[in-house]
Order: C-alpha cells, then structure tokens, then sequence
C-alpha cells in the first residue's frame, strides 16, 4: 500500500501560499527564537511566540481541519499536514498550549452548542490558552484513582484537590480539570469534566522543575467555585470526556511531522566532527548508528501515514494510535544511547565551549527518558492489548471512538 501522500497542484499552491505567509511573518531575531532546552524560555521569546500563535489562528492555520465557525480553518487533512509539515521545517513547536490539541477535540464532542461557540473560537485562535489538569500526585496512569473533589453547591461547583506535571512557562487561562463529582458511584462514573478560569480565586500554582523538559506545575485548587455551565458533559461523564483527550493523547492525532532534523543535524555533525583526524562518517559503527536512526525516523513517518490515511479514510481507530505513541517513546532512548555511541561525552554536556550544536544532542539525552506525558509505554501497551482483545475483562477495556 502506498501511505505517501501525493499532493494535487492546487495543494502544492497552498504549500507556497504558507511558505510565503511564513516567509513574511515569521522573522524572528536571535532574541526571539524558540530555545533548544524549553528552561531556556524567556517572556520576549514567549511574547513573540504568543503574537504569532494568534496571528496563525486568525487565519485558521492553527486548527486547520476544524469547522470555520469554531475557530478552525474548516480546510482538508491534506491542507492541514501540509501546515504540520510546513511549521515543522521551521522547527516551530507548541509550548504549552493543550487547548487546541487535547481539550477542543473533547470539547467538539461533548460539550453543548453554547459551549463550543463559548470555548472553541478563543482557544483554536490562541486567544486563550489551556493546560490540561489530569494527573495528581497519587493518580497517574491510574488516572481513575484521582481524588480531587468537585462538591456541588447551588448552580455551582466547588473544588478543592491538587493537580501536578501540568503546563510550561507563561501563562494560562483554562484549567481543563477532571474532579468527583458524586464519590457515592463507582470508579469512572463518578467524575465530572470541567473548564476551570485559572484566575479564579483558590488556585495556586506553584513551579515544579523537572531534569529532562522545562518547568512543570503543581496547581492547588482551594475552595474554587465554578458554575455548573462550565462542566463539559454530564455531571459523571468526566471518564468518558477524559477517553476523547487520550484518544488523541494516546497517539490519534494522526499527524505527520516534516523532515527527520534531528538525524540531519547528526549527520552534518558526523561528516564534519574529527576523530584522529578521520570525520566520523567516515567510522564503519558510526555509520551503522546512523542508519539505525535512520531507518526508526522512516518507521515514525509511516505509522504517522498510515493514522493519518486511517483518519482521512474515517476506517475505524483501534490500536494503532498507541502503537505509533509506544514506537516513539521507546525509540527516544534508543536513539539517545546511539548518538552517545556516536559522540561520546560530547553528547553529555552542556557546557558552552563543548557542546555540540547549541547543547541539542545533550538536550536530546535528557529528554529521551520522557516516556510519561500522555501515558507510559506501559499504558500503551494496555492499550494496546485491549484493543486487541487481550484485555482481562471487558469492564477494563477502554472505550472506542
Ligand atoms: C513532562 C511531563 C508532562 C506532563 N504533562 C501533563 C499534563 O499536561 N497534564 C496532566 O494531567 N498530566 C501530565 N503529565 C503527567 C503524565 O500523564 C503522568 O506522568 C503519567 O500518566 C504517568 O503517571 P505517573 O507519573 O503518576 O506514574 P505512575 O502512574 O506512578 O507510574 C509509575 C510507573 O509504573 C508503571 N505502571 C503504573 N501502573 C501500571 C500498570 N497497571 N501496569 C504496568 N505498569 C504500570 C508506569 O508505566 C510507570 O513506569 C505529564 C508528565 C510529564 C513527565
């Protein structure tokens, strides 16, 4: 089967229409670009960057393939890998924001009319910016263990609990947060789904820093009071708003990333570093590592061909979303441990006068052991399993859209 896309001329037309639109506003100074090490953001970068988020999601570009009247660019899935591609080779990355990714597509599908046009235009426009609040300290991949309550009180909620390993650098305006709702039912049919304002008052949050990506917050909620208008669902349909975010989270995004420019990089780093006086590429092991990388970049763009032809084809989603998620956290260290082979310490350090490429392969080493966001490899393979039909009962197996 050929999972390559071949684009018509009026799609090859939109590719230059997007390179130009680039070419025009994107002109960052070297003040302004997006850092390599996400700890190395700064309000000017985060500014610039924020500007220019908006800037596409006034055009649409920032949701291609969600309709017009929500915000999104009501365009094709050819049109929005394009895009996908497109900012890739920029090396262009969403820092933070989960809205448009993970909340708007649960949104879309449970919340009300009301809801959507009240939510969905801000955040696909990147007017208002999301974190998604799952996780809590004793509730991780055993997300339906958390404990953080959500009492009713008139026409509200209040919530009291504690979220962890939530958002980045800058500043939010969402907390898209999962709480109990009714702890008299039973696991999964006792959660609520909610949109949280972060400024109400009784949040807190608080800076955690993690060694492999940037910072990361724990956000205490402390008597929050929401209107029951802002509870997406019903009362105790949190599990299943939940299951629509980790589809997506779970690998169904089916999006397809640009070139390989980490392996490009290593490889000018192989053809110009020198080990007695002989470039690297020029070492038979080196070049064995290589193609190894190679060939894993090539296996990730075609499961990412494969979803994507899935999604645009609407062939029922089964495994295969986990599957590309379980492929790229085990490759990550994998790679990791081969350009160690290739580079030595060099890869280790961040030191200024010897690291290489601006600290980027130190930079890869430490985020490779970032298996967790979005569920373990462990929570793939579960996954995985149940779709399958592996699964220890069928009460476990997780729901299907
Ligand atoms: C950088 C980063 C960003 C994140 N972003 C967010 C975010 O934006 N929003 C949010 O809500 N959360 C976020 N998370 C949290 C993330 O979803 C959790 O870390 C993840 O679900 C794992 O939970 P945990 O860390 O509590 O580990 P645990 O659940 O305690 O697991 C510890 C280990 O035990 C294994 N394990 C646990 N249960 C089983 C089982 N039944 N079978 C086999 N193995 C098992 C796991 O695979 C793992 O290796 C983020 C985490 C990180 C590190």
């Amino acid at each position: 089967m050929d999972f390559e896309i071949h684009y018509t001329p009026e799609q090859e037309a939109f590719r230059r229409e997007v390179r130009a639109w680039f070419e025009a506003n994107y002109q960052p100074n070297e003040k302004q670009k997006l850092p390599v090490d996400y700890n190395d953001m700064t309000w000017e970068i985060w500014e610039y960057h924020r500007e220019l988020r908006k800037k596409l999601g006034a055009k649409g570009w920032l949701a291609p393939h969600f309709p017009k009247e929500y915000g999104g660019g009501g365009l094709s899935m050819e049109e929005s890998i394009i895009l996908d591609e497109e900012m890739s080779n920029l090396e262009l990355r969403n820092f933070g924001d989960l809205g448009i990714s993970l909340c708007s597509p649960a949104i879309m599908v449970w919340g009300t009319e009301e809801q959507k046009k009240r939510y969905l235009p801000r955040i696909l426009t990147a007017q208002d910016i999301t974190w998604q609040c799952f996780t809590e300290p004793d509730a991780g991949t055993d997300l339906a263990s958390l404990k953080m309550r959500a009492d009713k009180d008139g026409d509200d909620y209040v919530l009291n609990g504690q979220k962890i390993f939530v958002g980045v650098f800058g500043k939010v305006d969402w907390l898209y947060t999962l709480a109990i709702t009714d702890p008299n039912k039973p696991r999964h049919a006792n959660i609520g789904a909610f949109m949280v304002p972060a400024q109400s008052p009784g949040i807190d949050i608080q800076t955690l820093e993690l060694v492999a990506r940037g910072i990361k917050r724990v956000i205490y909620y402390d008597n929050v009071r929401v209107p029951k208008t802002q509870l997406i669902g019903g009362e105790t349909d949190g599990w299943k708003v939940a299951s629509s975010t980790l589809e997506v989270e779970h690998g169904g995004s089916a999006t397809v990333g640009g070139h390989d420019h980490f392996f490009n990089k290593l490889a000018s780093y192989c053809r110009e570093a020198k080990r007695n006086g002989i470039p690297l590429s020029n070492d038979p092991d080196v070049r064995d590592a290589l193609v190894d990388i190679w060939v894993g970049s090539q296996v990730t763009r075609l499961f990412e061909m494969r979803n994507y032809w899935m999604r645009a084809s609407k062939t029922p989603w089964k495994w295969e979303g986990a599957q590309n998620a379980l492929y790229a956290k085990l490759r990550a260290p994998k790679v990791a441990s081969l350009v160690l082979s290739i580079m030595g310490p060099y890869a280790l350090t961040s030191d200024p006068k010897l690291r290489a490429l601006a600290g980027e392969f130190e930079y890869q080493q430490r985020q490779s052991i970032l298996t967790h966001p979005g569920g373990t490899p462990e929570a793939q393979k579960i996954v995985m399993a149940r779709r399958i039909g592996i699964a220890k009962t069928k009460q476990q197996a997780a729901a299907i859209h």
